[in-house]
């Protein structure tokens, strides 16, 4: 096996030397209240050895990176018939575009803006007897840890700032592309972005996406061409508009959330997540994106 803690102690230490390290997200009042300094980073293997350095163990807001457990919960839930209510092409639009732009005769471009997401929530509203609770218990169970919870607070921060998701919403909803109410619909977006995890925990839950749709806990959640899907979408469509830039530098499917982390994964290797709050222009992770490229030129270990 690869010398991986030697790797990522001189990544880290090379970072936090660093006097760059981007800006934290503000527009979800509770974010920017996180301190810039924290970095982590932690890998696990197909073997389930782990490596960590850093922050790894504290708890962190996953913002978007949800967008990928709650596609994988609806695949699992609904199958192909998501694919006729939201289309998978790259948006190259900005983190903060007006979401309103990335809708297109009220199908959004991918699951992972935000349109396409509030598509993907109210799908699970529809299938779901008590969606709060069953989304948790999906990631729960990925992650075989019942401590991992929604934080009210940020739930309801981005709740009371979140205007561009509301018309977002009521955009859908008048291309008949909502079939719940807006506001339930809402509810349960801020909250699935409100998930905390550590970098431990996120390694794990995502664990199945490097494993052929099978969990650390031995069980099937997607076949492998779901799998295949949703590991295509986060390398086009992971990053906002800075997704082929992840490619080109990193060349590892991943998904990143305006709370500093990203997860990234190679299938049948390794599972890496960084966090690290401070976001570049686009609004990823700064440290995390150079942290990555670093790792993967070092290991020589990308799907290129
Ligand atoms: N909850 C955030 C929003 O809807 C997620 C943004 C992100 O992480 O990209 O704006």
């Amino acid at each position: 096996m690869r010398d991986y803690q030697n790797i990522i102690n001189g990544i880290y230490e090379k970072a936090i030397n660093q006097s760059e390290k981007g800006t934290v997200a503000t527009y979800i009042p509770e974010l920017a209240k996180v301190d810039i300094a924290n970095f982590g980073i932690h890998l696990r293997t197909i073997n389930n050895t782990c490596f960590g350095i850093g922050e790894y163990d504290t708890l962190f807001s996953i913002q978007s990176i949800s967008k990928v457990l709650s596609l994988a919960y609806a695949m699992s839930l609904v199958g192909e018939a998501i694919w006729k209510r939201v289309d998978v092409e790259p948006s190259g639009h900005p983190f903060n575009q007006l979401a309103l732009l990335e809708v297109e005769n009220g199908i959004p471009r991918n699951p992972f803006i935000n349109s396409g997401a509030i598509v993907i929530a109210d799908i699970l509203l529809s299938h779901l007897d008590d969606p709060k609770t069953d989304f948790l218990n999906f990631v729960r169970q990925l992650c075989d840890d019942d401590s991992i919870n929604y934080n009210e607070t940020v739930a309801l921060s981005e709740k009371q700032t979140g205007f561009k998701n509301v018309s977002a919403a009521n955009l859908l909803k008048s291309f008949k592309n909502l079939e719940n109410d807006i506001d339930a619909v809402l509810d349960f977006y801020f909250h699935q972005c409100s998930i905390e995890m550590t970098c431990s925990q996120l390694t794990k839950v995502f664990y199945f996406l490097a494993n052929n749709g099978c969990c650390l806990q031995n069980k099937l959640h997607l076949t492998n061409s779901q799998v295949k899907r949703i590991n295509a979408l986060m390398l086009t469509c992971g990053f906002y508009d800075e997704a082929g830039e992840f490619a080109f530098e990193v060349g590892l499917p991943g998904k990143s959330g305006v709370g500093g982390g990203i997860v990234a994964l190679l299938p049948d290797n390794f599972i890496i997540t960084t966090w690290s709050p401070g976001l570049n222009k686009k609004g990823n992770s700064l440290l995390g994106m150079q942290a990555l490229e670093a790792f993967t030129t070092q290991t020589k270990q990308s799907i290129f």
